[in-house]
């Protein structure tokens, strides 16, 4: 293994060799709030692959800590998909549920050292002074309370006092500190639901960052893995444990790339909208992304493992082709499964110089002839071929039957077409044929030469199927929304012809249906009396072809199945992210820390870039996407967001344009968030457009002063601070829509008169 290390394994042999831990133990943290996808199947293969390889443990634990989304079900999607892929999580399956008596313990301990607090602010004033990136944040007023006072109230929030949102406990760390994260962060929200566990026992709920490092160090994990929009959480991990003084050994976060595949969506909040919206059949339609469905649909343990240890592990996101994960279960099959012989769109065949019928010896697996394996497939005189492999008017290149060109029937004889029989509008219904006795394949005298072997069944002794055709969910490669949906995923053919020992003697579950790709005999629809079989995958990759041919030489599977690994902590930046970043800092004139954080984050910069192209505003729109859409893609931990750069530009614009304030555009962004309605419409729906007319806002200046005449008083006295106290009034007064600049000219006259 060592010479094919990542570098988490890497991590874990220096801890392991440094004595820092006897035993490694992992855990795989999911949340039950949705089934499992292959993004998940690369962190069960990290987090099981690494205790097994180091002869540790990994916990299954269900990090159920948001009780309107998860449920039982969900669970068992979990269990299922970690058991079916082979591994084994011992004794336990885990819950953060089960430690909330624990956390609600080690949150009091927090509140004792004056290191938490119960804030009262609204959702909205807590996010307004997080500050930006450039900005300070400010404290809460509530910061002060006494540790008597944040006890009193941390314990009525969870008798149930008070409603969703009246009070939260938030770390006392630091609301200045670079890594906005750090600034006091948030412990714990009232949510009054039902927990699908707890039932209503709790009504107050640990947030991830409280609950998760805690949870690992209670159960005495070593490697906490995480995939990146975690990164700048780890040091909340790091200040929970250290700051409650938990003892050594103690676990410690590392984070890694998440998956992500082109033309696939794996957030489980837009695979919920697909069940739940009936645009597949379930969580284990076929065609989705999840374990479930890759189960359902054919594919292979060994497929997916192989996929997960191909695609590597890596400290930077990328893409991955969904044509490397459909090689892999092509690779998989193509040695394993039988091969038969189907018809799925039947064009009859009467072989006119013979009668009766006869069994032919076929091999299964005729690619592996020392592998056993044969069946009889039956010859008479009417037959089906597919309707593709006649052409009357062959085109160039055609090898298969044409009036002029006999083909071989696979595993057969060779045919050759003596008339087409049409009916009255022109379609052909039936090709009178004769063959050629001597032809007999393996034993084949005739001399006649043909370019291809087509498949074939006997008209009275085939088996009627339905056969469920997928293909790809979406037809875009970057899918956004349901638009992109693949219109023909699914095409059910009802009565498509089989040979008959598939069905009789069931060699297997999945095959090779000759020249047609992967199938599986679906586990739940199937019946003797009705046999269902979905398509697992082509025999080729039909997409490539249909790609820009520029790109076809990265979609070859085989090329792009090279192991990606970067090792170390903090990376040098690409030549490419170097090219951005000086770009960024010397040309558009962004500070160091904003192009770094846009140049070694690709889709960022790709945002940004789109937005630039709307708006020549390179600090305004920096500042924007760095911050606010980065902590959106963030909280969301899927990059599919409601919004487009160009929405954003136009909501910059508006800034530049002083149509609306700074902190009017905040609360844009937040309903642009939640609806991806248009800025503007945002701004005229809501009458939010700025107010800089001195003469509606004189009036409240007026009446502000006069609201505060001990002020005005403390003001003449000396203390001109105080300006900024009347600059504040007057903005709230508008609702933030006062344009600042104007309020501070204004009041600054107003206070000296
Ligand atoms: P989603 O955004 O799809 O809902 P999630 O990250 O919220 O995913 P969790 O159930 O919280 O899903 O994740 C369980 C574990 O699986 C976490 O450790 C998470 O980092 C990991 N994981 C989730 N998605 C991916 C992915 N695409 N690639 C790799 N690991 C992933
Ligand atoms: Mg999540």
């Amino acid at each position: 293994m060592s010479e094919n290390k990542d570098f988490l394994r890497a991590i874990v042999e220096e801890d392991l060799s440094a004595g820092k831990y006897n035993e490694v133990v992992t855990r795989f943290p999911p949340e039950p709030n949705g089934f499992p996808h292959i993004g998940h199947a690369k962190s069960i293969c990290i987090n099981f692959g690494i205790a097994r390889d180091y002869k540790g443990h990994c916990n299954l634990r269900m990090d159920d800590t948001n009780p309107t989304t998860e449920d039982t079900k969900y669970v068992e999607a979990l269990k299922d998909a970690v058991q079916w892929l082979g591994f084994d999580w011992g004794e336990n399956v885990y819950f953060t549920s089960n430690y909330f008596p624990k956390l609600y313990a080690y949150a009091v301990q927090l509140i004792k050292m004056g290191k938490a607090y119960v804030d009262s602010a609204s959702e909205e004033e807590i996010r307004e002074n997080r500050g930006t990136v450039t900005q300070d944040g400010k404290r809460s007023i509530y910061a002060n309370r006494s540790i008597e006072e944040n006890l009193d109230l941390f314990e009525r929030m969870k008798k149930g006092e008070f409603k969703d949102g009246e009070h939260i406990l938030r770390a006392k760390i630091d609301m200045s500190a670079a890594n906005m994260q750090l600034r006091d962060p948030l412990l714990y929200r009232i949510r009054h639901a039902n927990h699908h566990r707890t039932g209503d026992e709790w009504c107050i709920y640990p947030m991830y960052d409280f609950a998760h490092c805690l949870s690992d160090y209670i159960e005495g994990i070593t490697h906490s893995i995480c995939t990146l929009e975690f990164e700048n959480n780890r040091d909340i991990y790091n200040w929970v444990l250290e700051t409650l003084g938990l003892e050594k050994p103690r676990p410690y976060q590392h984070e890694f790339a998440r998956l992500g595949i082109n033309y696939t969506v794996m957030s489980k909040r837009k695979l919920l909208e697909l069940v739940q919206e009936g645009h597949v059949n379930g969580w284990d339609d076929p065609r989705m992304p999840t374990i479930a469905g890759y189960k359902r649909r054919g594919y292979t343990k060994e497929s997916i493992l192989n996929f997960c240890d191909q695609i590597g592990i890596a400290k930077a996101n990328s893409m991955v082709d969904v044509a490397q994960l459909e090689f892999c279960i092509r690779d998989d099959l193509n040695t394993k499964v039988p091969r038969v012989l189907t018809v799925l769109d039947p064009l009859k065949v009467t072989i006119e110089n013979y009668e009766g019928s006869q069994e032919i010896d076929a091999p299964y697996y005729p690619h592996d002839v020392p592998k056993e394996g044969t069946r009889k497939v039956p010859f008479s005189k009417e037959l089906y071929i597919e309707r593709e492999d006649f052409s009357e008017n062959p085109p160039k290149g055609f090898y298969r039957l044409t009036p002029d060109q006999p083909v071989r029937l696979r595993h057969g004889f060779i045919i050759t077409c003596k008339e087409v029989i049409k009916d009255e509008q022109g379609n052909i219904t039936e090709i009178k044929a004769e063959y050629y006795a001597n032809s007999q394949s393996g034993n084949d005298t005739s001399g006649i030469k043909v370019k291809s072997a087509i498949q074939w069944v006997s008209a009275q002794h085939a088996k009627k199927v339905e056969v469920r055709l997928y293909d790809r969910l979406y037809a875009n490669e970057a899918p956004e929304s349901l638009e992109d949906l693949n219109p023909d995923s699914l095409e059910v053919i009802k009565e498509a012809l089989i040979e008959p020992a598939v069905i009789t003697d069931k060699p297997d579950v999945r095959f090779q249906f000759e020249r047609q790709g992967y199938f599986y005999a679906d586990p739940i629809d199937y019946t003797d009396e009705k046999p269902v079989f979905n398509k697992i995958v082509g025999l080729k990759d039909s997409w490539a072809k249909k790609k820009a041919p520029e790109k076809k030489t990265e979609s070859a599977p085989k090329q792009q199945a090279k192991k990606e690994m970067i090792h170390g902590e903090a990376e040098a930046l690409t030549s490419i992210q170097q090219e951005l970043f000086d770009k960024y800092t010397k040309e558009l004139k962004l500070n160091a820390e904003v192009a770094n954080i846009l140049a070694r984050d690709e889709y960022l910069s790709n945002f940004y870039e789109e937005a630039l192209v709307s708006l020549n505003s390179p600090v305004g729109l920096a500042n924007i996407i760095t911050n606010d859409v980065a902590r959106v893609i963030k909280e969301n931990q899927s990059t599919e967001l409601k919004f487009t750069a160009i929405q954003i530009a136009q909501l910059i614009k508006m800034v530049d344009e002083e149509t609306i304030s700074n902190k009017i555009a905040k609360q844009v962004f937040e309903e642009m968030i939640q609806s991806g309605e248009n800025p503007t419409k945002i701004v005229e729906a809501k009458e939010l457009v700025q107010i800089s007319d001195p003469a509606v806002i004189l009036p409240i200046i007026e009446d502000v002063i006069a609201k505060n005449p001990d002020n005005l008083e403390k003001f003449k006295a000396g203390n001109t601070k105080l300006s900024g106290f009347f600059v504040g009034q007057v903005l709230k007064a508008t609702g933030g829509k006062a344009n600042p600049k104007v309020v501070n000219q204004l009041v600054a006259k107003a206070l000296n008169t």
